[in-house]
């Protein structure tokens, strides 16, 4: 087969790869001739570019910061566009556990169950004034918990009252790009030390 030709091949295995191949796919698909392709990545970053873009979300929505996570997921804004779509009522199928509400101190054992029973790797959204600090009517409520963070550890927090579905939105990207640095070999356990206070 003469050069022009078979550069004019691979061209063309390129451009169909084009199509099945994301944009943002962390490495490289090398057309290997023959119907067979070579994928040159890490295992880090295939891994976290998988986990970080099927996210399965469960609610724990106490209050009115709830209507805008719901909103969030609605035809308008769509967080399944992000891969967030399979929310789940089970802790033990979810990923993220997105707190919209405030959390009163009868509910700290319960947030905490639903963490504990949460596969790993884990993550947490604190959204709104509420579960970030109390609130901004609760604060200084002897039945409210101060923040999430007093109870579980928390990865990216959500300000507003209520944050807009736009906010949430960020928040949860910001988790995608967090997700992306990990690594596996040393991935640190956030609940490791945090009942000691050491996280
Ligand atoms: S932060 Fe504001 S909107 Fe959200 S739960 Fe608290 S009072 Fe309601």
């Amino acid at each position: 087969m003469g050069v022009e030709k078979k550069r004019f091949l691979n061209q063309l295995e390129a451009e169909g790869l084009k199509q099945v191949v994301p944009d943002d796919f962390p490495g490289k698909v090398i057309p290997g001739g023959n119907g067979g392709n070579i994928v040159v990545t890490t295992l880090d970053s295939v891994i976290n570019w998988g986990r970080s873009n099927s996210l399965w979300p469960l609610y724990f929505g106490t209050s009115c910061c709830a209507i805008e996570m719901m909103q969030t997921g609605a035809p308008k804004h769509d967080f399944s566009r992000f891969g967030f779509e399979v929310a789940r009522p089970s802790a033990r199928q979810a990923d993220l556990i997105i707190i919209a509400g405030t959390i009163v101190n009868k509910m700290g054992p319960v947030l905490r169950r639903l963490y504990d029973q949460m596969a790993e790797p884990k993550y947490v959204i604190a959204m709104g004034a509420c579960a970030i600090s109390g609130g901004p009517f609760y604060y200084n409520s002897y039945s409210v918990i101060k923040g999430a963070d007093h109870v579980i550890p928390v990865d990216v927090y959500v300000p507003g009252c209520p944050p807009r579905p736009e906010a949430l939105l960020e928040g949860m990207i910001m988790l995608q790009q967090k997700i992306k640095t990990e690594n596996m070999k040393h991935k640190v356990n956030p609940i490791d030390g945090f009942d000691e206070g050491k996280v």
